[in-house]
Parts: C-alpha cells; sequence; structure tokens
C-alpha cells in the first residue's frame, strides 16, 4: 500500500522534495487492533511543526522515514477488536496512508454520518477549536466586535459565525479579495479585510470604530502587529494558532517589538491565553456536538470544505496550505466512500 513519508526537514515553506511517497507490505492487526481503510485525511498547520526535530509540546517532531501524521476517517477492514465490525466508519489518526493498524481503543465510531468527512473538519477537530477558543477563552459579548484572521479557513470561518450567532460583529481578515467577498457574502461577516492589501492596521480601525473586543489570533505576524493598536481594554485574545512563523527559520527581522506587545498586555488589561485544542475533548466535545449540529440543522452555520483527490496530491496540498491557497477545511479523499 502507498503512504507519505517524511523525506527530509525542510528549511522554511517545504517543498515536495521533502515528502516521499512509498509502498510498504499491508499491515496485520494485532489482538485489540484493527486494519483501516484510508478514506479522508486531514491536512492542517501543526502538521509543519511535526516535520521539524523539535516537533511541538504536544507531539514529537517525526522521524525522517516515519510516515506523516494525521487525522483520518476510515472504514474497518478487518478488526480484532470486539467494538468494530468490518464496514463501520471511524475516525482515528492514520496518517498519510492508504491503510493502517490502529489500536480499536484510539477510534471513535462514527455511524452513519451524511457527510463523513466533516468529521475532521467542522463537526470535528477544527470547528470544535473554533468553539472552545471562542466561546470559553473569547467570551464574545452582543454588540462587541471579534476579530479573526485565516477568516475564510477550518477554524476561522467556524469563529466568525459562532460570534455572529452570539450577536458579535464580525470583521475578518483574509489572503486576497475572493476570500473577503466569500466571508461577507457567504459567511456572513460584517466586514472582511485583505492582509495583502497596504495599511492593514489603519483599514482595521476604520472597519472596527468601537475597537476591538476579541481577536482570535490564528496566524501572528503582520496581523497581530495591525490588530494590537485597535484593542480595546479588556479585550480578549484567545491564541490558537501561528501559522505566519511555522516556516519561520530563524527570528523574525526587524525592531523587537515585545515591548510595545506587553506594555499593550499591560495597560490595556488585555488577557491572552493559549489552548490547545486536545485539553477539551473530555468536558466540552458533547456540548460542541450537540450545538454545532442543530445550528447545521437549522442552515445558521455552513461549513465549506476544500476536498483534494488522491493521496499523492496531498504534499502540494499541505504546501498551498501554508499559502493560503485553500478555502475552507482543506481534506484529501483517499479513497471512496
Ligand atoms: P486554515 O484552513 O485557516 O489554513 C491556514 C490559513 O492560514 C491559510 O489559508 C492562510 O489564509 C493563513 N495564512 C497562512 N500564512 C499566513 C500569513 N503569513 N499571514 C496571514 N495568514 C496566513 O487552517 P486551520 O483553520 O486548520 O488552522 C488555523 C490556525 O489554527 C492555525 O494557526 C493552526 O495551527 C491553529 N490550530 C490550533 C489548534 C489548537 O489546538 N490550538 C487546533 C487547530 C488549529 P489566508 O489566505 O486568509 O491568509
Amino acid at each position: 500500500h502507498r503512504r507519505i513519508v517524511l523525506a527530509a526537514r525542510p528549511h522554511g515553506l517545504p517543498t515536495t522534495q521533502d515528502f516521499r511517497l512509498d509502498h510498504a507490505p499491508l499491515p496485520s492487526p494485532g489482538e485489540g487492533e484493527v486494519l483501516l481503510r484510508t478514506l479522508y485525511l486531514s491536512l492542517d498547520p501543526y502538521m509543519r511543526n511535526l516535520m521539524d526535530e523539535a516537533g511541538t509540546e504536544y507531539a514529537p517532531g517525526l522521524e525522517l522515514g516515519q510516515p506523516m501524521m494525521g487525522g483520518t476517517v476510515s472504514r474497518v477492514v478487518s478488526s480484532r477488536h470486539a467494538g468494530f465490525q468490518p464496514g463501520e466508519l471511524v475516525l482515528g489518526s492514520a496518517g498519510w496512508q492508504d491503510y493502517a493498524v490502529a489500536a480499536g481503543d484510539t477510534l471513535t465510531t462514527l455511524g452513519d454520518l451524511a457527510q463523513p468527512s466533516l468529521a475532521l473538519g467542522g463537526l470535528g477537530m477544527t470547528g470544535f477549536t473554533a468553539y472552545v477558543g471562542l466561546l470559553d477563552i473569547g467570551q464574545p459579548q452582543p454588540g462587541e466586535t471579534v476579530v479573526v484572521a485565516a477568516a475564510t479557513g477550518a477554524v476561522g470561518a467556524v469563529v466568525g459565525q459562532i460570534a455572529r450567532l452570539k450577536g458579535a460583529r464580525v470583521v475578518g481578515i483574509a489572503g486576497g479579495p475572493d476570500k473577503c467577498r466569500h466571508a461577507v457574502e457567504e459567511l456572513g461577516f460584517d466586514a472582511c479585510l485583505d492582509h495583502r492589501a497596504p495599511d492593514l492596521a489603519g483599514r482595521l480601525a476604520a472597519a472596527c470604530p468601537d475597537g476591538i473586543d476579541v481577536y482570535f489570533e490564528n496566524v501572528g505576524g503582520a496581523v497581530l502587529d495591525a490588530v494590537l493598536p485597535s484593542l480595546n481594554h479588556h479585550a480578549r485574545v484567545p491564541v490558537c494558532g501561528l501559522v505566519a512563523h511555522y516556516n519561520d527559520d530563524a527570528p523574525p527581522p526587524g525592531p523587537d517589538r515585545r515591548p510595545q506587545l506587553m506594555a499593550a498586555v499591560l495597560q490595556k488589561r488585555i488577557r491572552m491565553q493559549g489552548f490547545v485544542i486536545l485539553d477539551h475533548y473530555a468536558d466540552r466535545f458533547a456540548a460542541f456536538r450537540e450545538d454545532m449540529q442543530a445550528w447545521l440543522d437549522a442552515g445558521r452555520i455552513i461549513l465549506r470544505e476544500d476536498r483534494v483527490e488522491g493521496l499523492e496530491n496531498a504534499p502540494a496540498a499541505f504546501i498551498g496550505l501554508l499559502q493560503g491557497r485553500n478555502l475552507g477545511k482543506l481534506v484529501v479523499r483517499v479513497a471512496a466512500d
């Protein structure tokens, strides 16, 4: 079966040479394990961090030659675990490969989801990240202004739509006029600004005449610089991701702006809080699923997926994700459901 392994550690933006498609014998499940056929593979920015030796705080870096990690929707082919039957759909972490063996205890049964790939996006990890970060940490109040970057991406699009449902005014920041149009016309944001056009800080100040009460941080970099002057007293900043920095090989050039950042945090009594979504499943996932399903059924949230066909196209799609080529949650269809 085919699998995509880490061939080299990237310097800056990964290239397709950093990945290698190879073939491995089909693994067979031991006691308590199941053999899985991958149907959908989730592509997410954190995978860039796992390509570095250091990895992240919550997952070690991959070894060279190891298959790329990733969340998957798979079909059970054969099972040596009493809880799983052949043919069932499950959510797991089979990685960038056609087949995988997994311990049954690491899998979640999906039942009859109308669109199984949503279990990787809006009804799964990225939607849940938006929900916890916005509601538990951002705590937007009716009439407040919420700003979210990567606004049309998997997390950002859900953040903005939930914030609207809670009565906030929502301003997105996204790469390019097409994404901004999508945010306003389809996702229902009040405004959306292109971070590639000049004077983001000035345009943001104009679009947020009452200042910013919640800034949902997905990117860092120049976007954070532009947001900082418009943050209100007692603003909340859920720190979800810093995708503008994942390809950094060295600290950014230019003057050290930490003093301004810390002075703003201090003087404006800003609350910045990082979170890692893995910590929140036990307490909050059930509430999220119930709310999100109700919003979806009522047509109050739309979940857009950016679907790529074929495992062999995963590396190029992943590189595109880090450059903003995706619109919505990026998934690879590895095999037909
Ligand atoms: P997205 O679908 O939003 O894709 C990434 C997007 O980032 C791109 O489409 C691009 O959008 C934007 N981007 C990339 N580089 C830059 C840059 N230099 N400046 C501004 N924007 C940039 O990905 P996700 O929704 O999956 O993830 C969003 C963030 O959430 C990431 O930082 C991710 O690491 C984080 N995350 C954190 C979790 C946690 O537990 N804390 C869990 C899940 C995700 P555009 O074209 O609009 O610039």
